[in-house]
């Protein structure tokens, strides 16, 4: 490496994806996972980060070893049925880790999809399960489409429509489609203006906010995150229970709605708990739900029939004229394809934040970098 390419603290990085997977394993292992265990969050976290989606990438290894340190998740738990219906069951995570537990609940869905044509799975008190765009890919990846609706109890961060007060959580929502020998559609998203690892990678050095992503306690949109974070903006682990303000819900008042009904469905009908911060005494530790619906295209229209008219409908959405400052009209799920394409190729750039933060933890745990050396981004 050349003194030019040595980057300084607080400069962002590159890092090469296969290192830094292995080093996160080594710090989740250390942390208290079994090595499978480790290697398989590791590998989901690298995954966000190669799309584009940093929010939900390695930025999350201190706080997921902080959470075993607390006992919030717990490694080594695996899915167990509290209801089995057939074409429906009910999952409990017992706080272990979304990435071992959501690989369970989606490998179920898709088996009973593939036998009966639908399948409805609830899983309820699982650790975060991450990049939910993953498990739409996984149902794809064997011919299904899938509709995830996730809900995050104990994080009562975003402000609804028409307030500043907290009241709901980030509530993902994400529809996978199949499509033969092409990559699948995956739309993903946070219902709210943006996801909150979002915040936590701004805080860190990483890209600014955009405009009304945050609003402050006053009611005034900010892009600062320590209206999240309050006074543990500045750690690798930053406490999104601590700041006065909230992450603005997207969408106006249709988004809030959208969010309302995802934490009742991932929420309550799970049984794992919506946001309830009025009273201390129901505030309980952080959990992601998920409601999780998948169909067999071939028992509906047909695959091949579905597929075509699918192509049709594509081919015409792209080409529509893009307007100034767009190069070209997206579907769902190109964007992450385009910087995984270029993230493989050229290392994952993290935030001088996030990868100080990766350091001081193994320097904590006693995790060398091995021959892991980032350049300067
Ligand atoms: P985002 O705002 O980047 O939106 C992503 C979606 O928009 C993707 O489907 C993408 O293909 C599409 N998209 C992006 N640019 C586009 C364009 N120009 N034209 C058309 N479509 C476009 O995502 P986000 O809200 O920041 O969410 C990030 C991640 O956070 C997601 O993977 C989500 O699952 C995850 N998340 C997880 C939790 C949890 O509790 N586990 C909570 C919230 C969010």
């Amino acid at each position: 490496m050349t003194p030019s390419e040595q980057p300084t603290s607080n400069q962002p990085v590159l890092v090469p994806a296969a290192g830094l997977a292995a080093y996160g394993a080594r710090l989740l292992a250390a942390g208290g996972c079994s090595e499978a265990e480790a290697r398989r969050v590791a590998d989901r976290l690298i995954m966000a980060n190669l799309t584009g989606h940093d929010s939900h990438g390695v930025a999350r290894i201190p706080r997921y070893v902080g959470m075993i340190e607390s006992g919030l998740v717990v490694p080594g738990q695996h899915v167990t049925f509290v209801n089995d219906g057939g074409t429906f069951a009910l999952l409990e995570g017992s706080a272990g880790f979304g990435q071992t537990l959501g690989e369970e609940a989606v490998a179920i869905g898709c088996e009973r999809a593939r036998d009966a044509g639908v399948a409805v799975i609830a899983l309820r008190n699982s650790g975060h399960l991450g990049r939910i765009g993953d498990w739409a890919e996984m149902a794809a990846a064997e011919g299904l489409i899938s509709i995830h609706l996730v809900n995050a109890r104990g994080r009562s961060i975003v402000a609804p429509f028409g307030t500043p007060d907290r009241r709901m959580s980030t509530s993902p929502f994400c529809v996978g489609v199949p499509w033969t020998n092409q990559p699948p559609l995956i739309l993903d998203f946070a219902t709210s203006v943006v996801a909150e690892g979002k915040v936590m990678v701004a805080a860190a050095g990483g890209p600014k906010l955009p405009e009304g992503a945050l609003v402050s306690a006053a009611g005034l949109p900010t892009t600062d995150p320590a209206a999240l974070y309050g006074p543990s903006v500045d750690s690798a682990a930053p406490d999104p229970m601590l700041g006065d303000g909230a992450i603005a819900v997207f969408g106006g008042h249709k988004g809030s709605g959208l969010n309302f009904m995802i934490e009742i469905l991932a929420g309550a009908l799970t049984g794992g708990g919506v946001n309830r911060t009025i009273k201390e005494e129901d505030v309980k530790p952080f959990a992601n739900g998920m409601l999780s619906i998948y169909l067999d295209p071939e028992r509906f229209a047909g695959r091949e029939a579905f597929e075509a008219q699918v192509r049709d409908y594509a081919e015409y959405v792209r080409s529509a004229r893009p307007a100034p400052g767009h190069a070209a009209v997206l579907l769902p799920g190109d964007k992450e394809r385009g910087l995984r394409a270029e993230r493989e190729r050229d290392g994952l750039p993290l935030a001088a934040g996030t990868w100080r933060g990766l350091v001081e933890l193994g320097q904590r745990l006693g995790v060398d970098l091995g021959d892991l050396r980032p350049k300067a981004a």
